[in-house]
């Protein structure tokens, strides 16, 4: 196969004329092209939008044909696929995987698929259960501690964006956006070069991951929370598990800690249990909300608003005087801004969306840069306080009930009280109270904040817009803290493979479930 890049098509051209154009390319009549497939399709705006392609295409003497042609645009297709490791013969004790996030799904889908499939202990529930019981406390205010927008099968991503685009290559993402579009996502992941799936999907896809799983001989047991570790000779020999029958002893020789970064509670747990962890950097700040006509404009011009254009999304990121850096993080088209708290009197912000990114408003992260430096005290746990501190002093602001404080930019930048929204209602819920969030979050934060916004606001007009709402507080981009693992993702405690975000080797979907393949296939190798 080749590989041209850089085919261009204006926004009213029909792909039909990919296959013209290919062979332009390549030198031959458009009927020389046996085969041909859209490999990605990215949006570029920076000169006229127009879509550019990257196909990949059959001919006869793709040799002579890549010679003859000449041009740097194409090349041969050196990419080998992923694929598992040799299947192996169970085990008499099967591997543990414990959270049943992007990280703990794809481990325990590879076990599985490998002959090895593992019990998967999650102490959220399954997502139909989960569903009812987030609505239930963006409606209310009622938060269940262990079912929540942070717990529960699908892990945090369930409740998102579902972007799945990553910073880095590696074979085991087409291996995962495969599996993903077999299980229900939409086709476009495997090409779209800012893939995302959209909460509606995602709950679709997982319950159909789920029935493959079981289907496989994986034993998953909801509303299971791991509390403790039991070790022999400094090696893993049984794990302790609080249960909706109460508690156990689950004998285990290999455990995955695919934990999230909300497992505070777990982290203290092995912490005490003598799991070596330090301390990493982290990023913290408001969600940002705007209406998305106004980011559609600024992005696409006079296209804004074209039929054939997605809402339009932004990457934004400038280094300040201070030496911290500020940059925009998980930006949401057309999306809302969630309530995300795990924990009683902590209120968090993220975002979320549907697949068609059809709402009102653009929200997406506006986050300033922290290291351990920044936290109180010292040790591995220092970052879950000072992101705590945080949380608490963002639910104080709002009043309690999970209501969280808002303010527009202008009266931001003007550190006084917003009154109310203008052009821009904030799509948190249960809903926010109106404040001055210099009064809330700490002063290095919000003046980092008041500096970013007019240089990121040269990027793309209208970043800063009066109107503009931010929403506090957003503290949970990724995890304070990394579970230590050596070259083969074990831990120094024998039998312990951290994996995931919350184990600090991860930051997204897409990269948690990479996560997730690499630990299975290591896990594999032990048995
Ligand atoms: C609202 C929101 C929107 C997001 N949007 C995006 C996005 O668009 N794109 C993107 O790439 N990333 C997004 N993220 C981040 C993404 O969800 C995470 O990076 C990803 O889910 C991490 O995967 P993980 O498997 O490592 O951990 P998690 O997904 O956090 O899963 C960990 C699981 O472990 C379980 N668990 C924890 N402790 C225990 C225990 N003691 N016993 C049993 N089970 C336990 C938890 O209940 C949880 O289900 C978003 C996150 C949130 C909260």
């Amino acid at each position: 196969m080749l590989q041209i890049e850089g085919i261009k098509l204006n926004l009213e051209g029909s792909e039909d004329l990919l296959r013209a154009k290919a062979a332009l390319a390549l030198r031959l009549p458009p009927e020389a092209v046996e085969e041909l497939c859209v490999l990605r399709k990215a949006l570029d705006a920076r000169d006229g939008v127009r879509w550019v392609y990257t196909l990949r295409v059959r001919v006869k003497g793709e040799e002579k044909v890549l010679r003859r042609c000449g041009s740097r645009q194409v090349s041969k297709v050196l990419e080998t696929p992923y694929g598992l490791p040799p299947a192996v013969s169970g085990p008499d004790i099967p591997p543990v995987v414990v959270g049943a996030g992007p990280g703990g799904l794809f481990c325990a889908l590879a076990l599985a698929r490998c002959g090895a499939p593992p019990i998967l202990l999650e102490r959220g529930w399954d997502v139909e259960r989960r569903a009812a019981d987030v609505e239930r406390f963006w409606e209310t205010g009622l938060l269940d501690a262990e079912s929540n927008v942070q717990f529960g099968e699908g892990g945090a991503g369930a409740f998102s964006d579902g972007k799945l685009n990553t910073g880095t290559r590696d074979p085991r993402h087409r291996f995962i956006l495969e599996a993903l579009v077999s299980h229900g996502a939409p086709e476009s992941i495997l090409y779209d070069a800012r893939p995302h799936v959209g909460t509606d999907y995602l709950r679709r896809v997982l319950k159909s991951l789920r029935r493959e799983l079981t289907d496989l001989g994986c034993d998953i047991r909801f509303g299971c929370r791991l509390t403790g570790l039991e070790l022999k000779d400094g090696r893993l020999s049984a794990l302790a598990v609080e249960g909706p029958e109460g508690s156990c002893r689950l004998p285990a020789r290999a455990a995955v800690l695919a934990l999230g970064n909300g497992a505070r509670d777990t982290f203290q747990m092995l912490h005490d249990a003598g799991v070596p962890m330090e301390s990493k950097p982290l990023a913290v700040g408001v969600r940002i909300e705007h209406r998305q006509a106004d980011i559609d404009f600024a992005q696409y011009k006079a296209l804004a608003g074209h039929p054939r254009l997605p809402a339009a999304s932004y990457k934004l990121s400038c280094h300040l005087e201070n030496g911290r850096g500020v940059f925009s993080f998980c930006v949401c088209p057309g999306g809302r801004v969630v309530a995300a708290a795990s924990e009683p009197g902590r209120a968090v912000t993220n975002g979320m969306s549907l697949y068609a990114r059809d709402g009102e408003n653009c929200n997406g992260g506006l986050l300033v840069g922290v290291t351990p430096r920044d936290f109180p005290g010292e040790g591995p746990l220092a970052g879950i306080a000072f992101q705590r501190e945080l949380e608490e002093r963002a639910y104080a602001a709002g009043g309690g009930g999970f209501f969280a404080p808002a303010q527009r930019v202008e009266d931001f930048l003007l550190r006084r009280s917003s009154r109310g929204p203008e052009a821009v209602s904030p799509t948190y819920r249960p809903g926010v109270r109106w404040r001055n969030l210099w009064e809330v979050l700490p002063e290095w934060l919000c003046q980092s904040l008041a500096e970013a916004l007019p240089l990121l606001d040269q990027k793309v007009r209208g970043y800063a817009a009066p109107d503009a709402v931010l929403t506090a507080v957003e503290s949970r981009s990724s995890c304070p803290l990394r579970i230590l693992r050596d070259e083969a993702g074990q831990s120094p405690v024998r039998g312990l493979w951290p994996c995931g975000e919350g184990a600090g080797y991860a930051g997204g979907i897409l990269s948690a479930a990479a996560d997730g393949l690499r630990t299975a296939e290591s896990v594999l190798e032990t048995l």
